[in-house]
């Protein structure tokens, strides 16, 4: 029996290639579906056209319309049954990648990092190079250990010194040919997969594609339930160096609240310090009580946690010293605004795999719905009053 189940196992993991066992043989649902589409394409920031088309085109049916800001962010709007406030909703499209820098007289190209990199995730890993000619895989190139004396062995490369090998074998061919410049996006490559368990997904890229598939599915939900505002669903651009997307996209949206919707950083695995991360995969959604770019609205924050308790939502709290994130921006937007940033929590962040949870993020979307329809005139108002003066 063992021996024959042995046997079948090993024939469909043939026939799926290089796919996840027992993930792959049950079908995606649409949102899964949508998840693996989403991570699955290459948007590094500066470069986020692929995820653009994406976005646009589940996006359209769900807003009455739908346009970009001057830097490619785009903001769809979705009207509830009054002229209430307005609510932003904010994920980043982009994920860190690298440009190409130079490319050698042998055909090797270096590159120049876009986002936060270390050093530890850097070699024998697959990259896709985004040329005029369209997309070149390359892998870059680890040193073969029989040629390295110990000391060698354990010194970390830097990332100056990573180097991509796209098959090319001189610089014409390079150019010429695959159609590499200086300056073309190099994206992370790497395969959506269901693990074992059912439960939990990895994927490159869920810093921000999970926030933007909470934004989708959340509108999808919003169709048959009323909401007492007005929705701006904005996709930015260029998060990972620094928010500029929702800093544009905000003074054109000129929201009343902010919410941003983003992975929070799971240290629930081997090595991790709760003294520098708190969340773990399972627990349900996170909530920042404070990060690097921003303090949230005290208010703002008891509301969420109040509406959360009352739809039997389990949430967890994150304290960051190095994050930062889109809601930031929105809390800055002429003269201040209350923001929040909620989190669906994922492990190994800024490198090919991050791993997250299906239930984590099914949780998120429930606490989202539930806030949108909460968030009526009066309320916001009152988030947005303090109460010293009256
Ligand atoms: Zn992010």
């Amino acid at each position: 029996m063992r021996v024959r189940f042995m046997g079948w196992v090993w024939m469909i993991y043939l026939g799926l290639g290089t796919s996840n066992l027992l993930g792959q043989i049950k079908t995606l649902d649409p949102t899964a579906t949508l998840m693996k589409e989403l991570t699955e394409a290459y948007g590094p920031t500066g470069s986020e056209e692929p995820v653009g088309r994406i976005v646009t085109k589940y996006l359209r049916p769900l807003v009455s319309e739908i346009k970009t800001d001057g830097l490619g962010s785009i903001i769809g709007t979705k009207k509830g049954n009054t002229d209430g406030p307005k609510i932003m909703l904010a994920a980043h499209m982009d994920e860190v990648g690298f440009i190409v820098k130079t490319i050698t007289s042998e055909g090797y190209l270096f590159m120049n990092p876009v986002g936060g990199w270390r050093n530890q995730v850097l070699l024998a890993q697959r990259w896709v190079i985004m040329t005029r000619k369209g997309p070149v895989v390359g892998i870059s190139g680890a040193k073969a250990p029989h040629v390295m004396s110990q000391e060698e062995r354990d010194r970390m490369v830097t990332i100056k010194d990573v180097f991509l090998d796209v098959g090319a074998r001189n610089r014409e061919e390079a150019m010429e040919t695959l159609g590499i410049q200086p300056g073309d996006p190099v994206a992370p490559d790497s395969p959506f997969q269901v693990m074992a368990n059912g439960e939990y997904y990895m994927a490159k890229a869920w810093d921000d594609r999970i926030g933007l598939v909470m934004m989708i599915e959340a509108l999808k939900r919003l169709q048959k339930e009323s909401h007492p505002n007005t929705i701006l669903a904005v996709a930015t651009v260029q998060e990972e160096v620094g928010l500029r997307g929702a800093h544009t996209s905000t003074a054109i949206v000129e929201p009343d609240i902010g919410i941003c919707l983003e992975v929070g950083v799971a240290s629930d695995y081997p090595g991790a310090d709760p003294k520098e991360a708190q969340e773990a995969l399972g627990k349900g959604p996170g909530i920042f009580l404070l990060d690097s770019s921003m303090i949230p609205s005290r208010k703002l924050r008891d509301f969420v946690v109040e509406v959360a308790r009352r739809n039997n939502i389990p949430v967890q709290y994150e304290v960051l010293t190095g994050y930062g994130e889109d809601g930031a921006e929105m809390q800055r937007y002429h003269g201040g605004r209350p923001a929040i940033n909620l989190a669906v929590p994922t492990r190994y962040l800024h490198s090919h795999i991050g791993v997250l949870s299906r239930k984590d993020f099914d949780r998120a979307v429930d606490l989202l719905v539930a806030l949108v329809r909460a968030l009526d005139q009066k309320t916001v108002e009152q988030i947005r009053s303090f109460g010293y003066i009256r």
